[in-house]
């Protein structure tokens, strides 16, 4: 593969932008290579290098890169008709009704601009509406580059994760490790009085994949009630992928107090939302006096793209094409995983997977068939990664510097180090599929 025009751009880019991008994670050693197009399941980068694109922009993208007609005529107008008022139109009520419709926890919304600016405002919430300055959320979590969960440490001992942060934010933020109950309460036993909130994705999607072991989120659904806290969860990857329209909420079967959302609900387009109860949500102001503003907040072509693309998804097959390869992949990983790394473990649900490094003796026996669901009764139930310890604890360098290259010059395009998810789309088919566990067997 030749890369002369992306390091050529990267040269530029080091001189303007800091490490040459706009988002950290998107850094990859030596250099990145620069996207030049999508087409359907596939990215064309400036090179005309063509790669199965497993990415999907981080998660936002459903269908992959071709829009479905009515969700690119609806952008189109939009854009067409001037891009935005600073006054309220009328699909941002309609895609509100449609999250309320939906999604188990939400009656009223509040949309925003990024899954961090969802979960700064959630947080903001949960404490202007308990009047409680703490919250709790899981160890290696992410919730966007926000001031109160960039915290690194463990339970109360928790130090900024970052420099420009004041250490007075880490004295309100607690964490637990995920899939840990007896951590959680004991948490609550100490500091229930002064917890605002639990923050937590329901399947940590951004330090994994890791799935919640039988009962976990019911029991901080129950801690937090028992305690008056808020159970928050952050559903920004998980939302219209993870349980289809109802979310992972849906799903799981529990409901939390309130749910942010991000990616996929702007169907390409930069977006955030904060939903919930309405007594709840209506303490932002102007009803009531969490204060949350935003030049751009349900801007049209956003709100546009995010309430065509549900309505598609609500109408056609997407969620049983996008699983279903998904499952495929994941039985085929770890058919491949069994024969050539049995020590590592394929993870994932819905649409989402990946094949985590574990380290250690694999166990004799039967393993999830697609993708790991903490099942006990599985041999490999010890080793498989139920924290976010754990998966720091895997092979991270091996994976980043030797699999994800080779990955590369496979054609296939994941997401370049071991923490993050992967996504299938609607574009792909089940030949990219196979052409991928091909490539799963040459690079492991
Ligand atoms: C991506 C993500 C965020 C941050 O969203 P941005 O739009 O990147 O600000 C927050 N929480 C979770 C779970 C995410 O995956």
């Amino acid at each position: 593969m030749n890369h002369d025009q992306s390091r050529s751009l990267y040269d530029r880019a080091l001189s303007v932008l800091p490490g040459g991008v706009n988002s950290s994670v998107r850094a990859v050693r030596p250099y990145p290579f620069f996207v030049e197009r999508g087409d359907g399941g596939h990215v064309i980068d400036a090179d005309g290098n063509r790669y199965l694109d497993f990415v999907m922009g981080y998660g936002p993208l459903l269908f992959g890169h071709d829009l479905p007609e009515s969700v690119e005529a609806a952008v189109q107008q939009r854009a067409s008709e001037g891009p935005m008022y600073g006054a309220p139109t009328e699909v941002e009520v309609e895609l509100a009704e449609f999250l309320a419709r939906h999604v188990p926890s939400v009656e009223m919304v509040r949309f925003v601009n990024s899954g961090t600016e969802a979960t700064v405002s959630a947080v903001r919430l949960a404490r202007g509406y308990t009047g409680r300055d703490k919250i709790v959320i899981m160890e290696g979590s992410y919730h966007g580059a926000q001031e109160s969960t960039l915290v690194e440490g463990s339970g109360t001992d928790t130090a900024p994760s970052s420099p420009g942060i004041p250490a007075s934010f880490a004295d309100h933020t607690i964490t637990v490790p995920f899939n840990d109950e007896a951590a959680v309460q004991e948490v609550f036993e100490a500091h229930g009085e002064d917890i605002a909130a639990v923050l937590t994705e329901p399947i940590l999607g951004n330090h994994g994949i890791v799935h919640p072991v039988e009962g976990y989120l019911e029991t901080l659904r129950e801690v937090t009630d028992e305690y008056g806290s808020l159970l928050v969860f952050d559903e920004v990857i998980t939302g219209f992928r993870v349980g289809g329209l109802q979310c992972a909420q849906g799903k799981f079967g529990v409901t939390p107090d309130v749910t942010t959302f991000g990616k996929i609900v702007g169907g390409g387009f930069p977006v955030g939302a904060i939903g919930g109860r309405t007594e709840i949500i209506e303490e932002f102001t102007p009803s009531g006096d969490v204060f949350q503003s935003g030049t751009f907040s349900g801007h049209p072509v956003t709100m546009a793209a995010g309430l065509e693309t549900l309505r598609y998804a609500a109408k056609e097959d997407v969620y049983d094409h996008v699983n279903g390869l998904a499952e495929q992949l994941r039985a085929g990983l770890t058919d491949i995983v069994e024969d050539q790394a049995p020590e590592y473990t394929v993870v994932g649900t819905d649409s989402m997977f990946k094949v985590i490094f574990t380290r250690g003796r694999p166990g004799e026996g039967e393993r999830c068939e697609a993708g790991c669901r903490q099942n006990e009764g599985c041999s490999h139930f010890d080793q498989c990664p139920k924290t976010g310890a754990d998966v720091d604890d895997a092979d991270t360098e091996r994976w980043e510097r030797l699999f994800w290259p080779a990955m590369k010059d496979e054609g296939i395009f994941l997401t370049p180090n071991q923490f993050e998810s992967q996504f299938v789309c609607y574009a792909h088919t089940e030949s990219d599929i196979e052409e991928t566990l091909e490539a799963y067997k040459t690079a492991l």
